[in-house]
């Protein structure tokens, strides 16, 4: 459909210009961070009993300014990175066949201290064949749904909130992995273009609108589809469906495992 050619259009632009200014971006903010860094240490290093109160006044509020500015700097940084990983050349990465299981736990750990304070996590891990992907560019899709499904809940309702990861075959055998919310949910107006890149509903600073964009391309660059169903207040489900590995690895055979996930 158009939209979707506009979407891949658009898609390949960011790409291209990511590529290009990710790099330019990354050398003259290095400098900045550090010189900010220099300027607090040297500020803090200075002592304030032999100060007049009015220059102890000024230099504090210079410290405030100078702290602003590094949040700054570091909203760039994750802006920059997020678009690094975006430009990313998938052909060359490399890839290994891999329990889908064990990166969705690695997920769910890396993930665990945003998690804790928004929801119940509940986990129900049916057998799944195993995939062949890039182990990190992997766990980045699962983090993504995992911090956005965090971040629709409000904080302080943990207990009337469940976050539920499965995974599990489908008829095609297909792997599939759902991450479901209770939280706010999405209307119309949001799911007509959540996969687009720099969509964000979040405040400044909070989100770059970059998280679902590059899953998707991570999911369906390995032959996989990411899509959604929400209702608004009820909540979201996020389904990643991958394509079986080809062949099992030539190493050692699985070992069996201890099944400590199932229902918690
Ligand atoms: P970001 O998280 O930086 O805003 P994403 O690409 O990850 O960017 O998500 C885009 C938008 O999709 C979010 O700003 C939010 O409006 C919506 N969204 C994503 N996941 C959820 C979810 N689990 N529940 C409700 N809204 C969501
Ligand atoms: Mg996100």
């Amino acid at each position: 459909t158009q939209r979707r050619l506009m979407h891949t259009e658009k898609m390949a632009a960011v790409g291209q210009l990511a590529a290009g200014v990710g790099h330019e971006i990354n050398n003259p903010l290095a400098y900045v961070t550090a010189n900010l860094g220099f300027a607090t240490e040297a500020l803090s290093a200075l002592p304030p009993d032999h100060l007049p109160p009015e220059v102890v006044l000024e230099l504090r509020e210079v410290s405030q300014v100078l702290d602003e500015a590094q949040d700054g700097a570091r909203r760039v940084a994750r802006i920059v990175r997020d678009l690094r990983t975006f430009a990313h050349d998938d052909k060359d990465e490399e890839k290994q066949v891999m329990e889908v299981r064990q990166v969705v736990e690695a997920a769910l750990k890396f993930a665990s201290n945003t998690l804790r304070y928004r929801a119940r996590v509940t986990c129900d891990f049916q057998e799944t064949a195993r995939v062949e992907a890039n182990e990190a560019r992997l766990a980045q899709v699962f983090i993504n749904l995992l911090v956005n499904a965090a971040q629709a809940i409000p904080e302080g309702h943990a207990d009337e909130n469940e976050i539920r990861v499965t995974t599990a075959m489908d008829e095609g055998g297909f792997v599939v992995v759902e991450v479901s919310d209770t939280g706010k949910g999405m209307g119309p107006e949001v799911l007509g273009h959540l996969f687009e890149p720099f969509f964000t509903t979040k405040p400044m600073g909070q989100g770059t609108g970059l998280g679902l964009s590059i899953s998707r391309n991570i999911i369906e660059g390995l032959g996989g589809s990411l899509t959604v169903r929400s209702t608004p207040e009820k909540g979201s489900t996020f389904r990643v469906s991958l394509p079986p590995a080809r062949q099992q690895p030539a190493e050692s055979p699985p070992k069996p495992q201890a099944s400590r996930a199932g229902r918690k």
